[in-house]
């Protein structure tokens, strides 16, 4: 028999620790931008897990690859190799254009391993003097969770009652290249920020800002890492949103759709002078590297690159961004975004308009108040696309 929704509903309020604010909808079912409760009804799912289903719900080459793995073997630990996990790390820096990448499992994981990076590299590269090294971080910054990400934030409620923070952190105003500039010194190891910002509401920097901030780091010898962990992949509508401003960072942080949703894998890459700082003893992970989320993550790759992902949340990310501008509403204040990843900011809470759209058939979760973000997994049919577009302007209109 099924259990309903509002069985599960109350059992996660009876049980589980109230770290989240979840639309009422159990999700029990899905297939590529589809999913369907207990009690069988369908909705869009307009969200992707925060963009970890780029790939769509259950992509088949994905889950293929999972249950060939799992048939095989999941877990080796580091202590011995594994036969998923080198031609994993090929893929990986062939498709990124860099010498080394280092596995881990979530996404604030893998933004901890960039700061360990960046701080050794700063001592023993760079030569600033001992426990001196700084990261320069942007303010509506949103890296994760850990102790680290939640000191870098800007954001109090992220950090309240969670303190002491981590020292030797700057922050700037998110594309403000003259504040950079003056926050350089020569402790600085490493500019850190997302290209396009996803929890602050999809807040692009001006345009331009990339190549500049990029050069300055250069001039400075400063490491410039990006955070893609979101916006990459294909969701901005290049394989990775510094493309658009032809950056390739020193530092890129990979996580969410590197698993295709089906599996957590992220990962830091960069060229041998940086993660090479890296010896046996001074990082790692149990789970990091392992040959099920290798497995899958190369199956993950293969499926964004065949399908041409990237290119088609640029076709249809700029079709969908026109008719959305399109709708004449004046309690929309701006449609903006990249690709596939667009941020529709409403003038109120936009909490009501996604339980209005909930009730059309679309899971949309507002951010940061005001702002509905629309990330449909890049698979997503024009058809089906339309028929989105038709909800959202029957909620918006
Ligand atoms: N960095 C960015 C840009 C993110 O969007 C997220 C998750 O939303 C993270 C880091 C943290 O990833 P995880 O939740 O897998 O730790």
């Amino acid at each position: 028999s099924v259990i309903s929704s509002q069985n599960i509903i109350d059992q996660t309020q009876e049980y589980g620790a109230k770290n989240y604010h979840p639309l009422p909808i159990v999700i029990s079912k899905a297939e590529g931008v589809w999913v369907e409760d207990p009690e069988g009804n369908r909705y869009m799912d307009m969200l992707s897990a925060y963009s970890a289903v780029n790939q769509g719900h259950r992509h088949p080459k994905i889950i293929q690859a999972l249950t060939d793995q799992a048939s095989r073997v999941t877990l080796t630990s580091r202590a011995f190799h594994n036969d998923q996990l080198g031609p994993w790390y090929e893929k990986i820096c062939k498709l990124t254009h860099k010498d080394m990448a280092l596995p881990m499992n979530t996404g604030a994981e893998a933004v901890e391993t960039a700061i360990k990076a960046a701080r050794r590299w700063a001592y023993d590269v760079k030569k600033v003097d001992e426990n001196q090294a700084e990261i320069i971080a942007c303010t509506g910054n949103f890296h994760g969770r850990t102790m680290s990400a939640v000191s870098l934030s800007s954001e109090a409620e992220y950090k309240r009652g969670f303190g002491p923070m981590l020292p030797g952190i700057k922050l700037v105003p998110y594309g403000d290249i003259d504040a950079l500039k003056e926050a350089i010194t020569e402790n600085t190891a490493a500019f850190l920020l997302e290209p396009i910002q996803g929890e602050a509401g999809i807040v692009m920097p001006p345009e331009g800002f990339l190549k500049e901030a990029y050069d300055v780091c250069s001039q400075e010898n400063v490491l410039f890492v990006a955070d893609e962990i979101q916006a990459g992949l294909g969701r901005s509508g290049k394989m990775f949103a510094c493309d658009w401003e032809g950056v390739t960072p020193d530092m890129l942080i990979l996580g969410k759709a590197l698993g295709g949703g089906v599996f957590p894998i992220s990962c830091v890459v960069a060229n041998k002078e940086i993660l090479g700082v890296f010896n046996p003893g001074s990082h790692g992970s149990t789970f990091g590297g392992n040959p099920l989320a290798c497995a899958v993550s190369t199956a993950s790759l293969e499926v964004l690159e065949e399908e041409k992902l990237a290119e088609r949340s640029l076709e249809l990310g700029t079709y969908m961004m026109e008719e959305l501008k399109s709708i004449d509403n004046p309690k929309i204040k701006e449609v903006r975004g990249k690709g596939l990843f667009i941020g529709v900011e409403m003038t109120e809470p936009a909490r009501k308009y996604c339980e209005q759209l909930k009730e059309k058939g679309l899971l949309c979760k507002e951010t940061h108040e005001n702002v509905i973000r629309f990330a449909p997994p890049l698979v997503i049919q024009k058809e089906d696309l339309d028929w989105a577009i038709q909800q959202i302007k029957a909620v918006l209109s």
